[in-house]
């Protein structure tokens, strides 16, 4: 039997050293398909120091049945995506900065034509500002998410969906990572 809670506090870790979330911001969440509880990390908890028993368990009717943290600010997003996508298995949800400027400037990021992450990525949807906390953070991420596991969130991060955690890490690992480069081609 998968120990959910151990498995998100271990991606937890993993996740901070990677620089892709901290203790303020970021967040991800784990789903268990079979029984529908959610696990998700904690609000405010340096993730580098998550244990198993402070991530919070969400039922399906968005109520926490578990875990000694509070459940993150944002998980009506992930909560969400999981209604709507019965193929998602893990989220994480980052500010990294190189995407996260596309997500300020309203911008939807583009991996150019002649790139051979095209292979991976093509287009990374900006969803309009919607406030933290509330359903409006959602709005539009079923349509953003249809053909990328990436979308950003106007004014705030970037989400990525895949079946499992380590794939959706190395998913917005490689986006960060690809626009950071972009970064550097257009200021050298
Ligand atoms: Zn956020």
């Amino acid at each position: 039997m998968i120990d959910y809670a151990a498995e998100l506090a271990k991606y937890s870790r993993i996740l901070e050293q990677k620089s892709l979330v901290t203790g303020l911001e970021g967040n991800a969440s784990i789903i268990d398909r079979e029984t529908g509880l959610t696990y998700i990390t904690p609000s405010r908890r340096m993730k580098m120091l998550v244990e198993p028993e402070m991530i919070a368990v969400m039922d399906k009717d968005g109520n926490q049945v578990g875990g000694t943290g509070k459940r993150s600010s944002e998980y009506l997003l992930h909560e969400a995506v999981y209604k709507a996508r019965p193929d998602v298995g893990a989220i994480v949800h980052s500010h990294c900065p190189y995407l996260t400027a596309y997500a300020i400037r309203y911008q939807d990021f583009e991996v150019p034509e002649d790139c051979s992450l095209r292979l991976v990525f093509q287009r990374f949807t900006c969803l309009p500002y919607g406030r933290n906390g509330t359903h409006d953070i959602h709005r539009g991420i079923e349509k953003a998410l249809e053909n990328s596991p990436i979308c950003l969130l106007g004014g705030h991060g970037v989400v990525c969906v895949s079946t499992d955690m380590e794939d959706a890490i190395g998913l917005i690992e490689a986006a960060e990572g690809f626009a950071k480069t972009l970064y550097i081609t257009k200021h050298n």
